[in-house]
């Protein structure tokens, strides 16, 4: 006799298909089914309880026990059961007699067993499906939401006709390979794990951040919340360690105020990211609002970074020289390489295209291309008996993590021959820890090697003192903020530059001041003791042949 044929095999076929069909999981149609079995089987009780208050003690008298809330073996497949009921205890269940039932023969026993491991396979399955569901909208290394989740999240509010509440945010967290290099992985994704959950904890119920991979996030939020979770992501501090001890973490981030009628996630995604990339390409911005110019901006980004390896091989980057002019006597006394790209008749100015080539790293090539090629233009000079003048070339900071940097550039100049005294490395300062004790390696490496070393835009971003007492550096060059066209000369920028001027030289370091643009930028330098210009006043940056004709008139 098939299972369908009798009564008992009709019911349970029932109640296999009910839970088959709830999906959801519900626990009032999961109870309405299996209430309705009892009956059947008469089986008086089919009851959830808590395991730890099963005892045998408990039982009644004559109770016979058909359930597995015996003994430890089962507290898998209970506590599964504890997952469906949500209450989070572990739970037990069983089908007993109750005084004044009939007694149950071998066959009612033997279709309560039946019974109990029916349930025990639709406990399985609802907690599998909470586990799968749990992997498919949850991080497992961070226990945060996922892309999943944030993509799910956003699609019910476009059919919910809600999504207008709602804004976007995708972030990724500032030189984060710096806390893990300091503090090493495990540590850092502690410090990760908490600053993504003191981030969750600003956020309300229908609000969620979601890792992406690495330390990349999104996070969709309500309209309202926009400015707690843009102060937030601007700078947050996280404790570690049991000292204490606090880490300021600084992320990147794009904005999408969501429009009423968003057509789709996709909408979302391109926007935030786009918003995102150009956050992540200005190191002095944290936080960037989309709109039609940063979309554009990052269509161009990307087409810069399929042009990079083709551009390097056809030679599209060549190096103009800048020259810096001493005010003594008025003759060029140096000169800074500064890239230039030509690419299809087109002259694209560095502006666009280093920070996307400091994003995705390739600059590290473009400085050693640079280098290289100043050294052939000066090796030439000198074969040619030529003047030469030193020439100062830009290292990007994101050349700092690079082992044997100093061998490397010193191995680049050597190639070539060239007395190391024409050669200067331009290095801006770092924002971490790390990146600092790599960048005196590196200046105290060339200075080693004889090789000049200048600070470059010194007076913006976050210029510390230290920097130029710690440091062997050869040459402050001053940022051009300082010059501003027709200030007073009681400005407070002259001040600055003033004592910025005075504090340097009495470390021995000599200064430059670049955006040397009038005749009064030229009268505050000399005032301020300062003999080294570099600006439009004198000369733009020169392409390399109307370079050697200026040096031909440097007399
Ligand atoms: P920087 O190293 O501070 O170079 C000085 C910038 O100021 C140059 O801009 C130069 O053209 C500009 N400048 C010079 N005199 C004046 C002036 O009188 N007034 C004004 N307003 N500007 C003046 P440029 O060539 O557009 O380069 C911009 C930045 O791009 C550079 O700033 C540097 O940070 C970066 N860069 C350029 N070439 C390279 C390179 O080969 N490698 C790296 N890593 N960065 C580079
Ligand atoms: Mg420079
Ligand atoms: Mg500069």
């Amino acid at each position: 006799m098939s299972l369908a044929e009798c009564n008992y095999g009709l019911a349970l076929e029932n109640f296999i298909m009910k839970m088959v069909r709830n999906t959801d999981n519900d626990i009032a149609v999961m109870a309405d089914a299996m209430k309705n079995i009892c009956e059947l089987l008469k089986i008086s009780r089919v009851d959830i309880e808590h395991y730890k208050n099963i005892s045998d003690a408990e039982h009644q008298n004559g109770d016979i026990t058909v359930a597995y809330d015996n003994g430890n073996a089962d507290l898998q497949r209970n506590a599964a059961f504890s997952a469906l009921i949500g209450d989070g205890a572990i739970a037990g269940y069983r089908a007993y007699q109750q005084k004044g039932d009939e007694d149950w023969d071998e066959k009612y026993t033997q279709r309560a067993h039946a019974f109990l491991n029916t349930i025990h396979v639709f406990c399985d399955r609802a907690r599998l499906m909470k586990v799968a569901d749990h992997l498919a909208f949850h991080d497992k290394e961070l226990e945060t939401y996922n892309i999943a989740h944030f993509v799910k999240t956003v699609n019910d509010a476009i059919s919910q006709n809600s999504i207008g509440k709602y804004n976007a945010c995708y972030f990724n967290i500032k030189d984060f390979s710096d806390v893990n290099n300091m503090l090493g992985r495990t540590k850092a994704t502690d410090i990760m794990k908490k600053y993504v959950s003191q981030l969750s904890e600003i956020l309300t119920e229908g609000e969620a951040v979601c890792r992406m991979g690495g330390d990349n996030f999104t996070v969709i939020f309500f309209k309202e919340n926009l400015e707690k979770i843009k102060n937030y992501l601007a700078s947050a501090d996280v404790e570690y360690g049991d000292e204490g001890r606090v880490v300021s973490i600084r992320s990147s981030a794009g904005f999408y105020i969501i429009p009423d009628d968003c057509p789709d996630v996709a909408q979302v995604m391109d926007c935030i990211n786009a918003a995102k990339n150009v956050a992540r390409s200005n190191m002095n911005i944290s936080c960037v609002f989309y709109n039609d110019e940063v979309m554009q901006r990052d269509v161009e980004r990307r087409k810069y970074e399929q042009l990079f390896k083709s551009a390097i091989k056809n030679e599209e980057f060549q190096v103009y020289y800048q020259p810096k002019v001493s005010l003594k006597k008025y003759k060029v006394s140096g000169a800074e390489a500064l890239c230039r790209w030509f690419h299809d008749g087109e002259l694209i100015p560095p502006i666009k295209f280093i920070p996307v080539f400091e994003r995705n790293k390739a600059i590290c090539t473009l400085d050693f291309y640079m280098l290289e090629h100043v050294c052939r233009d000066i090796r030439k000079w000198i074969d040619d008996g030529r003047e030469v003048v030193k020439v100062s070339v830009n290292l990007s900071r994101c050349n700092l993590g690079e082992p044997e940097l100093v061998e490397r550039i010193i191995a680049t100049v050597d190639k070539y021959n060239i007395p190391h005294e024409y050669i200067e490395i331009e290095l801006t300062e770092t924002t971490t820890d790390v990146a600092y004790s790599e960048l005196k390696k590196v200046v105290f490496g060339l200075q080693a090697s004889g090789i000049s070393t200048a600070v470059d835009d010194f007076g913006i971003g976050y210029s510390s003192l230290n920097l130029i007492s710690d440091l062997p550096w050869n040459v402050l060059k001053i940022d051009k903020k300082f010059l501003e066209v027709n200030q007073p000369s009681t400005s407070h920028n002259y001040l600055m530059l003033k004592h910025i001027i005075s504090l340097a030289q009495s470390f021995g370091i000599e200064c430059v001041v670049e955006g040397v643009e009038t005749v009064e930028h030229v009268k505050v330098l000399k005032e301020n003791n300062c003999y080294m210009a570099q600006g439009f006043y004198f000369d733009k940056p020169l392409p390399r042949e109307s370079f050697e004709e200026r040096l031909m008139l440097n007399v």
